[in-house]
């Protein structure tokens, strides 16, 4: 226990440890509280649900920041409910905390819109236990129908990914190269090249958030390596080994990936304010919630708006990491007594990659990349922003050899309860 002001930081995405970097010399005790005792990298989650890098290189020790931050402490714990009149927060796994100054930077989560079956057998890819549990979930159908061929037949190794947003194009666009480049070497007496990938989206057409030209690439280039784009359908139910379509037409797939849609994270709801679109919690210029100036949210689970354009953010990195920056930014001028600074953000463009040498940049003059270029440059972009030089060497050391071999070293199956 100290004198100083407690600043607790919630959630150690890219929001939270925005905030607590910039609180690095603030005269406060500074608490990070995460239910993972790790920062999950989710841009490349798809890889790792695709084998192409091992699991440990998009999760860094949030343990490891506690030595570059003198004045930060990290309890691993989940977060039960927010009182903003009391200033307490209630945990599963340890007692309640008071707070002077509170960042909420607890992410999103998969949104299943009410698709029947959904919730229960679609694959979300969120985070770190999504990735895995994937990777196994397919790695297992795959050894499945090895020794039971009529798998095949039902559908077993055919894959449909709903969304055809970054998140589900990356990820068919993998786990097609995963089949195409693989398992076709894998499992050479199966007939892996029948195997089927299929998006599903909605809107008549992928990529919405990008230019035209980008949109017809992406199409191509899935098309090109295999993926069958079914746009302007919708998936209405889902079971263990079929998928239904709005059309009528029912699918044989037994993985079928979410990539369709996020909410706030619930704990949202604790707070007995009104809640913004998708539960998102709405704040001012200063990033703080209104009545509660010692309240920030930031990140995924905010509604923030661009001070300069007026527009809505949208639940990517860059916003999230500069929100979180801003909030810790304008707690240390409180405590030094200096005006806040309003939210102005910094667009450095949007980038996606659909596989080897086909990726996507969109700058924010409206300027287009396409294939090998944007794919540099969305290799840089990442590498850059992993946390952690360890998981930055090992990354390189596996995308050089994937990219040289095309082999996915991290096709192994691991059951750590066996015996
Ligand atoms: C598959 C995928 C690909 C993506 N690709 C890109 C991309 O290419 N470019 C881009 O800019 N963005 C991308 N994004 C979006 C980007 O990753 C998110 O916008 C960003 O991570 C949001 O940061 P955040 O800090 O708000 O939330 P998060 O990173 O989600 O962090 C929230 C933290 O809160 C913790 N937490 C949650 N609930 C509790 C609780 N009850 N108690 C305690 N702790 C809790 C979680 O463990 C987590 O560490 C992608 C997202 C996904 C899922």
């Amino acid at each position: 226990m100290t004198d100083k002001p407690r600043v607790v930081i919630l959630g150690g995405g890219f929001a939270g440890l925005g905030a607590a970097g910039k609180l690095k010399k603030a005269k406060a005790e500074v608490v990070l509280i995460d239910k993972h005792d790790y920062h999950t990298f989710q841009p490349m989650l798809y890889q790792v649900a695709t084998n192409l890098i091992a699991t440990e290189e998009v999760a860094h020790p949030l343990r490891d920041l506690a030595r570059k931050l003198p004045n930060l402490l990290i309890h691993r714990a989940t977060v039960t409910n927010i009182d903003l009149a009391k200033r307490e927060l209630e945990f599963q796994e340890m007692a309640p905390l008071a707070y002077d100054y509170l960042v909420i930077a607890l992410g999103a989560k998969v949104n299943f819109f009410g698709v029947k079956g959904a919730a229960e057998y679609a694959f979300p890819l969120y985070t770190l236990p999504d990735a895995v549990r994937l990777k196994y979930h397919i790695l297992n159908k795959w050894d499945a129908a090895d020794k039971d061929r009529s798998l095949i037949e039902d559908g077993a190794l055919n894959i449909v990914v709903v969304g055809g947003g970054p998140t589900g194009v990356e990820s068919a666009g993998a786990l097609i190269e995963l089949y195409r480049g693989n398992f076709i070497h894998d499992y050479r007496d199966m007939p892996a090249k029948d195997a089927k990938v299929t998006l599903v989206e909605f809107a008549p057409n992928i990529f919405s958030m990008f230019k035209e030209d980008i949109q017809k690439f992406g199409k191509r280039a899935l098309e090109k390596r295999g993926v069958e784009v079914r746009l302007g359908e919708a998936v209405t139910e889902v079971t263990p080994t079929r998928v239904h379509l709005k059309s009528g037409e029912v699918l044989k797939a037994h993985t079928l990936v979410w990539g369709a849609g996020l909410q706030a994270n619930p704990i949202t709801k604790t707070l007995g304010i009104e809640l913004q679109k998708g539960g998102r919690i709405p704040v001012g210029p200063d990033l703080s919630i209104a009545g509660h100036p010692e309240v920030f949210a930031v990140g995924d689970v905010a509604w923030m708006t661009d001070t300069n354009t007026d527009q809505v953010l949208p639940q990517l990195g860059g916003p999230a990491l500069q929100a979180g920056e801003l909030a810790g930014e304008n707690i240390a001028r409180d405590l030094k007594r200096k005006e806040r600074e309003p939210f102005i953000y910094f667009d450095k463009g949007t980038m996606a990659t659909i596989g080897r040498g086909a990726a996507v940049t969109q700058l924010p003059n409206g300027m287009t990349m396409k294939g090998k270029l944007a794919q540099f440059s969305w290799g840089f972009v990442h590498l850059w922003l992993l946390s952690g030089g360890d998981a930055r060497t090992k990354t390189v050391i596996d995308w050089s050899w994937a990219g040289v071999s095309r082999k996915r070293i991290a096709r192994v199956t691991i059951d750590p309860t066996e015996k």
